[in-house]
C-alpha cells in the first residue's frame, strides 16, 4: 500500500508531540448501571456457568455474561465483539484478567438472548467464537504468552498448545463441577511471563541443550560481562578464541554447569539455544495466588519434560487432562490442587496420578534446595 501520513513530520519529530498522557480514566467506559452503583454492591450470584448477577444496595441488578477469548485476535473479531456490545449492552464491554470477555446487561430477558446469541456464533472451521463459561469451580481461560507468534526466546509455542489444552478441557470451561477453580497457565520459556509459577497447572517451555556460541559475533553484538552475569550457575566466562586465525574476545560455557535456561541468549544474540528436538514443555502443579484458607503457593515441577508435538501436543494435553481428572476425583470441596497435594502428601500425588517421579524433580539449586528435601520420617509407603 502506498504511504499515507498521519500528519507526523519526520523532519521535525518533536513538533506537535503529545506524551505522558497515560491511559483513559477507568470510569470513562463504565456502563451506566456500573457507574451509578459503583462501590455499593450488596451480593452476587452465579446463575449458571458463565453468567453472574450482581445486586446493588439500590436494588439495581447487572447480569454479566462471560465468554472465552483467544487473547490473540484480529480487529475483525474485536469489531464483532463491539457489534454484540452495541446490540445488547449499549456499546459497553470489558475484558477480564484472564482475557475472557464480559458483556453486561440490566435484565434477565436480554441476558438470555445475549447468551444464546453468543453460544450460536462459530468460525468457519467450527470452533465457538464466544463460548459462554469460565465462572466458579471450573477451568477458565489459560493465561499465556507469545510463543512462536512473536518472541525470540521461546522453547515452545503458546497459542497452539493453549488451543489444544482448552479443546481438551472445554467441558470444564462450560461447567462448575470441580472441587475448586483450576487455573492453567502457559509460558513459552522459563522467563515465565504471566502466571505459570503460581497456577494450579503451569506449563513452561524448556531447553535441554546448552547454547551454541557464535564466536565471530559475540564481542561485536554482546556486552560480554552482561552475558557472564546472566548465568544463574556461573557457567559462562569470558575468554579469547581463535577465529579464522584472528584472536577474538568471546565466551566459554562450561557445559556441565549449564541447565539451558537461555538467560545468556536473552542478553547476547550470539548465544542461540533453541532446538527442535531438544526443546519441550515441563508441567508444574499446585500454585495459587489467593489467600483463601492457605497462603499463596508456588507451583512445583511434576513432569520434567514432554516433547513439543505440534500442532496438537497430544502427550501434553493427555497429561494435563489426567492430572485434572485425578484431582477432581480425589480433592475435597474448596481444595485447590496444591492444597490437595499438600494434604495427601506429594508421594501420594505421584501414586494417584501415576506420574513418573524422576531425579529431575529433586531441587538442586543452591542452599534453598535443602529445604525441599524431607527432614522427617513422616511419609507414606
Ligand atoms: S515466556 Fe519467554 S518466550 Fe514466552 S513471551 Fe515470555 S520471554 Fe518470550
Ligand atoms: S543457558 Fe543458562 S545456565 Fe546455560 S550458560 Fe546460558 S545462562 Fe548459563
Amino acid at each position: 500500500m502506498a504511504f499515507i501520513s498521519s500528519g507526523y513530520n519526520p523532519e521535525k519529530p518533536m513538533e506537535g508531540r503529545i506524551t505522558d498522557i497515560g491511559p483513559h480514566k477507568y470510569d470513562e467506559y463504565f456502563p451506566p448501571v456500573i457507574k451509578k452503583n459503583f462501590g455499593k454492591w450488596l451480593y452476587h450470584e452465579i446463575l449458571e456457568p458463565g453468567v453472574l448477577m450482581h445486586v446493588a444496595e439500590s436494588g439495581d441488578k447487572v447480569y454479566t455474561v462471560r465468554v472465552g477469548g483467544t487473547r490473540t485476535m484480529s480487529i475483525t473479531n474485536i469489531r464483532e465483539i463491539c457489534d454484540i456490545a452495541d446490540k445488547y449492552c449499549g456499546g459497553y464491554v470489558r475484558w477480564t484478567t484472564r482475557n475472557n470477555i464480559e458483556f453486561m446487561v440490566e435484565d434477565e430477558a436480554t441476558m438470555k438472548a445475549l447468551r444464546d446469541d453468543l453460544n450460536s456464533r462459530k468460525f468457519d472451521g467450527g470452533s465457538y467464537k464466544f463460548p459462554v463459561g469460565g465462572t466458579g469451580a471450573g477451568v477458565s481461560n489459560m493465561v499465556h504468552t507469545q510463543g512462536w507468534v512473536h518472541c525470540h526466546t521461546p522453547a515452545t509455542d503458546a497459542s497452539g498448545p493453549v488451543k489444544c489444552v482448552m479443546d481438551t478441557v472445554f467441558e470444564e470451561f462450560k461447567n462448575m463441577r470441580l472441587p475448586a477453580p483450576v487455573r492453567i497457565a502457559l509460558a513459552c520459556c522459563i522467563n515465565m511471563c504471566g502466571a505459570v509459577h503460581c497456577s494450579d497447572i503451569g506449563l513452561v517451555g524448556i531447553h535441554r541443550k546448552p547454547p551454541m556460541i557464535d564466536h565471530q559475533w559475540a564481542d561485536k553484538l554482546c556486552e560480554i560481562p552482561l552475558a557472564v552475569a546472566a548465568c544463574p550457575t556461573a557457567a559462562v566466562r569470558p575468554t579469547k578464541v581463535d577465529y579464522n586465525g584472528e584472536k577474538v574476545n568471546s565466551v566459554a560455557i562450561k557445559q556441565d554447569r549449564c541447565m539451558y535456561c537461555g538467560n545468556c541468549y536473552t542478553m547476547c544474540p550470539a548465544l542461540p539455544i533453541s532446538d527442535g528436538e531438544g526443546d519441550g514443555i515441563a508441567i508444574m502443579v499446585g500454585g495459587k495466588v489467593s489467600n483463601r484458607i492457605t497462603m499463596p503457593k508456588f507451583s512445583k515441577v511434576v513432569v520434567g519434560y514432554i516433547p513439543n508435538e505440534p500442532p496438537r501436543w497430544p502427550t501434553l494435553t493427555k497429561t494435563v487432562k489426567h492430572i485434572l481428572d485425578v484431582y477432581a476425583a480425589n480433592a475435597n470441596k474448596y481444595e485447590r490442587l496444591g492444597d490437595w497435594a499438600n494434604r495427601i502428601g506429594w508421594e501420594s500425588f505421584f501414586k494417584l496420578t501415576g506420574l513418573k517421579f524422576t531425579h529431575h524433580l529433586i531441587d538442586d539449586f543452591r542452599d534453598p534446595a535443602y529445604y525441599t528435601w524431607r527432614q522427617s520420617t513422616q511419609f507414606k509407603f
